[in-house]
């Protein structure tokens, strides 16, 4: 994760705190950033092994789609996934592409191998840095929180 984006979260995460001190326990910390590709399901320590071989032949593929280049994904503003998740949003632009192309193949690669993966919802590359499921105790609140943002 770049250090822009680094910050940039950080700033928005101590805003929300400042508004309501009991988000703090919802925030995602710096060192847990990501883009989520692929979810997928390994029951036993079988799968977790057809999920690795699957991982290792993945990577070559991937290579192929960046073709020796840096993917830089800038972000632009936030959204919530029904109040309980805030994330920010991948901006519009070329760079979805190879994204969309990485996750395909991921899927695939996973799915070949037998491996259930992939979800009914689709892919929608994002980056969370709130989640209410941190902090359930908040959840219990009439009003939704995430709404004050
Ligand atoms: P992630 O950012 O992938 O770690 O996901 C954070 C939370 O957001 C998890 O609880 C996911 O289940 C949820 N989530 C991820 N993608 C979606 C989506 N497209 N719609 C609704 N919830 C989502």
């Amino acid at each position: 994760m770049s250090v822009q984006i680094t910050r940039g979260i950080k700033i928005l995460q101590n805003a929300i705190i400042q508004q309501d001190k009991q988000l703090a326990k919802a925030m995602i910390s710096d060192g847990s950033f990501h883009i989520t590709l692929l979810v997928m399901q390994l029951l036993n320590e079988e799968e977790v092994n057809i999920g690795i071989g699957a991982l290792l032949e993945l990577k070559p593929f991937i290579e192929e789609i960046l073709q020796g280049k840096q993917l830089i994904l800038p972000f632009q503003g936030i959204d919530t996934f029904g109040n309980q998740v805030g994330f920010v949003k991948l901006a519009e632009g070329d760079h979805i592409n190879p994204l969309l192309e990485i996750a395909e193949t991921a899927k695939r690669t996973f799915q070949e191998k037998g491996i259930l993966a992939g979800e009914n919802r689709g892919f929608k590359p994002h980056l969370t840095f709130m989640k209410l499921s941190k902090a359930p105790w908040l959840r219990k609140k009439p009003r939704e929180r995430l709404m004050h943002i």
